[in-house]
């Protein structure tokens, strides 16, 4: 399989490698969005989140918070965005899952998730939805 993510795994392909587990591998993101900016994924291929069972799930997450709390405490960053573009509609662009750690800085002139898309729902909509995916449990 030619995965670009892989292939960092692998040593075929060169990263700034910041940290190595028996599940998981991180290196700095090469087009930053700030600085420290760092992609966390399991070494063994996966494409999406939704495919990885609630283990492995547990050992990605686990290793993320290890990371994180190590490139703060590096970068001195006083906040952090934690999270996955899963799917191309979400802006994946390497279909092998990865974790992005985002540092963020004072004044850096960045937005919250909550700017990604927008949306109004009313209650009664909240309501079904809630009691929608309360019900599949
Ligand atoms: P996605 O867009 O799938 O959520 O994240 C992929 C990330 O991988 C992007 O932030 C992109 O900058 C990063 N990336 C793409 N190619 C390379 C590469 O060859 N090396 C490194 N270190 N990061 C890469
Ligand atoms: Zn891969």
């Amino acid at each position: 399989m030619d995965c670009l993510f892989c292939r960092i795994i692998d040593g075929e392909v060169a990263s700034h490698k910041v940290y190595e587990d028996e599940h998981a591998y991180a290196f700095l993101d090469i087009y930053p969005t700030s600085r420290g900016h760092t992609v966390v994924l399991p070494k063994k291929h996966i494409a999406s989140f939704l495919e990885m069972n609630e283990e492995k799930t547990a050992e990605l997450f686990t290793s993320v918070n290890r990371i994180a709390k190590k490139v703060i405490g590096v970068t001195g960053a006083p906040g952090v965005n934690i999270g996955i573009n899963n799917g191309l509609v979400a802006g994946q662009t390497v279909p092998h899952v990865h974790v992005h750690i985002i540092p963020r800085y004072e004044n850096d002139g960045g937005g919250s998730m909550h700017t990604i898309v927008d949306s109004n729902p009313d209650r009664e909509e909240l309501e079904q939805l809630a009691a929608s995916i309360y019900s599949r449990f």
